[in-house]
């Protein structure tokens, strides 16, 4: 097979995802035809978009859901994506110097230092602030507090990224590589169609064939697995997330708070905006939507195709629910969208951080947000915390990539390029990939 219609390797998915592994490709292996269709008008314009998420580049060392084994592994992928953007000179325009810390108030204290003793050695730059010093580097978060607060913390780490200029960042130096890559915006993948072993994919403006397809289509990743009749032990519960602003800067560092083991990334934390620096946003909230985009139309039937409703996912449901510290979250949750009573509600939120701030000094981010596509394991009936791959071994992957999932594209991209590579018989340049990415 062979023609324009015809490519080595089609990615579906515009965002962060897609275009790492696009540019992952590009670079490092000797594929030689390499396409990414989008259906939006352009890249990373969902939940890779700044707007969408909390542009924090996850090293581990703030993140207390974490263990120190897999806090070490998050800060690897990190560390891989500030390597490139440090490698083409993307320092403050897609990755900011931005003042980070973990606060642990009252009974946390404890588990706080203990935490820093065991993080120090490997996170050499991590400095433990007592309330003295925390009241000379962030007053806000102190005035007006009765109980102890400690943090640990850096200033001088590149903590927050533009995903989405990034994102485009992958395409445009994509196509500065030799391998022959075409992107496509406003092409929507319909369906997907095994032909031997090749595929065969048609999209909104025409039909096309490749020997591999990886699809880093958010949300819609399992919807299209599914119309193949693969990943049917997966059902996808989409959590929406949204932001609060709080009217002035009141913080300039990232400024995160003990999590519930039981949810990860739940716990509310405050972050400079680093698309707008007059604002300090707050959040992310949590909340489960039906549908599979989060501001665009309803699309009620897509989400009801990707949760497949059963008794195992019932059972997920109804095991959630029982647990009361979860279901007093998710009900919290849902009212902070309400209008009316959010503010106020979610105002006592914010205060763990800052206690003097209420309700008028902040507002509802309208438009802001995006969403998790969570995946349910009906096999093992449970809600999986972080990412999830289909690997059809058959020429085609699916990958679902809740957060941290934007930190973590190039260690994904890295896994997919080297599937692929071994599928198809081409080379990956490990020695190339890590010296630029890998040991900086
Ligand atoms: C509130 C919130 C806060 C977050 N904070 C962070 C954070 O601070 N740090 C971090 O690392 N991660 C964070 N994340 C997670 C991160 O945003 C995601 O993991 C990441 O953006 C996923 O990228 P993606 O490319 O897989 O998906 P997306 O960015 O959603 O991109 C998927 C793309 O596929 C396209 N698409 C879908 N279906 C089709 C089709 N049929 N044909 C063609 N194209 C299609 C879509 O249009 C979209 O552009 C956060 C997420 C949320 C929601």
């Amino acid at each position: 097979m062979s023609g324009e219609h015809f490519f080595d390797v089609i990615i579906i998915g515009g965002g962060i995802s897609g275009t790492s592994l696009l540019y992952t490709l590009a670079r490092y292996t000797d594929i030689e035809k390499i396409a990414l269709f989008e259906k939006c008008d352009e890249i990373a314009s969902l939940n890779s978009n700044a707007k969408s998420n909390s542009q924090t580049l996850h090293a581990g060392d703030i993140e207390t859901n974490y263990s120190l084994k897999k806090a070490l592994k998050v800060k690897k992928s990190a560390d891989m994506l500030e390597n490139y953007a440090h490698q083409y000179g993307y320092e403050n325009e897609s990755i900011f110097k931005i003042p980070k810390m973990v606060v642990g108030i009252g009974a946390e204290v404890p588990m706080m230092r203990t935490r820093y003793q065991s993080f120090k050695e490997h996170y050499p730059y991590l400095q433990y602030w007592d309330k003295e010093r925390l009241c000379e580097l962030e007053p806000k978060l102190v005035e007006g507090r009765e109980e102890n607060i400690v943090a640990m913390g850096s200033s001088e780490q590149y903590s927050a990224m533009d995903f989405g200029k990034i994102s485009q960042s992958f395409v445009d130096n994509a196509k500065k590589e030799e391998a022959e890559v075409e992107v496509c915006l406003e092409e929507e993948v319909y369906s997907i169609k095994e032909l031997g072993k090749d595929f065969e994919l048609i999209t909104a403006q025409g039909t096309y064939f490749a020997h591999y397809v990886v699809v880093d289509a958010g949300s819609h990743s399992l919807l299209l697995a599914n119309d193949m009749g693969y990943g049917l032990e997966y059902s996808t519960l989409p959590v929406g997330g949204s932001f609060y602003y709080a009217t002035k800067p009141y913080i300039h560092s990232k400024v995160y708070t003990v999590q519930n083991p039981k949810l990860p990334f739940a716990a509310v934390h405050g972050d400079p905006d680093i698309i707008n620096n007059k604002i300090t946003r707050f959040g992310p909230t949590a909340l489960a939507l039906p549908k599979l985009e989060r501001y665009k139309g309803a699309d009620f039937i897509d989400f009801m195709k990707t949760l497949n409703p059963d008794k195992a996912v019932f059972d997920v449901f109804y095991d959630l629910f029982s647990d009361d510290e979860i279901r007093d979250y998710m009900i919290k949750n849902m009212m902070y969208e309400i209008p009316g009573i959010r503010k106020g509600l979610f105002a006592k939120e914010v205060q763990k951080i800052i206690p003097t701030l209420d309700e008028d000094d902040i507002e509802y981010a309208d438009g802001i947000g995006g969403l998790r596509p969570q995946v349910i394991d009906k096999v093992n009936k449970k809600l999986l915390l972080g990412e999830a791959k289909i690997d059809t071994k058959k020429g085609i992957v699916f990958n679902m990539t809740p957060s941290p999932g934007a930190t973590s594209c190039l260690s994904n991209a890295q896994k997919d390029a080297k599937l692929i590579c071994t599928y198809l018989g081409r080379k990956f340049n490990k020695k190339l990939f890590k010296k630029e990415l890998l040991e900086v």
